[in-house]
C-alpha cells in the first residue's frame, strides 16, 4: 500500500511538473504502473546504464583538472572567472549540450545554474529524471563576454574537450540545446526550427566509426523558451521523442 502511494505520488509529481512547465494536458499514468504494463524499467532505473565506473569518473576529473581548468587555447580564458566543465552522471544515457556558460555559471563554475538552468532542471524533471541522472555540459567551457555566441575559432579550440567527454560517457542520446550547439555538433548552417523535432546522427570525431553514431535531438535552448514560452510545447515534443528512445515512460501515453 505504501509502495502504491509512493508510486502514485511520484507519477503525480511528474505529471504536475509536466503540466505546469509544458502546458500539456494529459491523463497522468503511474510511471511504475506503465513500466509494469510495458515491461520497461521505471525512470530512475532506466536513466542510468549503471553507476559510473571509477575509470569514467577519474578520466573526466583528469580532463577537467589537468587540461580545462588551466586552458588558454582561446581568448575566452582572459575574461573568465571559472571554467565550466560539466556536471552529472559520468555514465549517463542522456547528455545535454548547450553553447556556453552564462554569467551565473561563470561565477559558480557549474553548468546551467541561472534562470535558463532552472528551466532546464524543470525540463529534466518533466522527463521523470534528475540532473544527477543525466550529464550537462556546453560546447565551450568559458563564458563568451556579454553572452554572445561562441566564435568559430573558440568552438574549434574547445571542441576536443567535449568530444573527449562524450567518448568517456558514451551516451545513448544527445540533446543539443539551441542553434549554436545544434549547428556545431551537426556541422550544418540549417536553422534550429528546421533541425529540431527529428533525430540526426552525431559522429564522434575519430573516436568512432561511421557505424557507431549517437542519435542527436536538437531542441530549443531554455533561455529562448524563457523569452518564447509558446514554444515550450515543441520542446516537450522533442523531449518525448528522447524519452521514447530511452524507453522512459511518458506521462499520459498508454503504449
Ligand atoms: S573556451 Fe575552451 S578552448 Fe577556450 S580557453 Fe576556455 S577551455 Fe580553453
Amino acid at each position: 500500500m505504501t509502495t502504491d502511494k509512493t508510486a502514485t505520488g511520484k507519477a503525480l509529481k511528474q505529471f504536475v511538473q509536466t503540466d505546469q512547465f509544458w502546458n500539456v494536458n494529459e491523463v497522468p499514468v503511474s510511471t511504475e504502473a506503465l513500466a509494469a504494463q510495458t515491461g520497461r524499467p521505471a525512470p530512475a532505473a532506466a536513466a542510468r546504464k549503471s553507476g559510473p565506473t571509477r575509470e569514467q569518473v577519474e578520466q573526466l576529473e583528469a580532463l577537467d583538472e589537468q587540461h580545462v581548468k588551466t586552458c588558454q587555447k582561446c581568448g575566452l580564458h582572459t575574461t573568465r572567472n571559472h571554467t565550466v566543465f560539466g556536471a552529472g552522471n559520468a555514465n549517463a544515457r542522456l547528455v545535454f549540450v548547450g553553447e556556453g556558460p552564462g554569467a551565473e555559471e561563470d561565477r559558480q563554475g557549474i553548468p546551467f545554474v541561472g534562470r535558463a538552468g532552472q528551466l532546464l532542471t524543470k525540463m529534466i524533471a518533466a522527463m521523470g529524471l534528475t540532473r544527477d541522472d543525466v550529464y550537462i555540459t556546453n560546447i565551450v567551457k568559458c563564458r563568451p563576454p556579454n553572452n554572445r555566441d561562441p566564435a568559430s575559432e573558440e568552438i574549434v579550440a574547445c571542441s576536443p574537450y567535449l568530444m573527449e567527454q562524450l567518448r568517456i560517457i558514451d551516451p545513448e542520446v544527445i540533446v543539443a540545446l539551441g542553434a549554436p550547439a545544434s549547428k556545431t555538433l551537426l556541422q550544418t548552417s540549417a536553422p534550429i526550427g528546421r533541425l529540431r523535432g527529428q533525430y540526426h546522427e552525431f559522429k564522434l570525431g575519430d573516436f568512432m566509426t561511421d557505424a557507431q553514431t549517437i542519435p542527436l535531438m536538437p531542441t530549443f535552448h531554455p533561455a529562448y523558451l524563457l523569452r518564447s514560452p509558446d514554444q515550450k510545447k515543441k520542446a516537450w515534443d522533442d523531449l518525448q521523442q528522447v524519452m521514447a528512445l530511452l524507453n522512459l515512460p511518458i506521462p499520459g501515453r498508454r503504449t
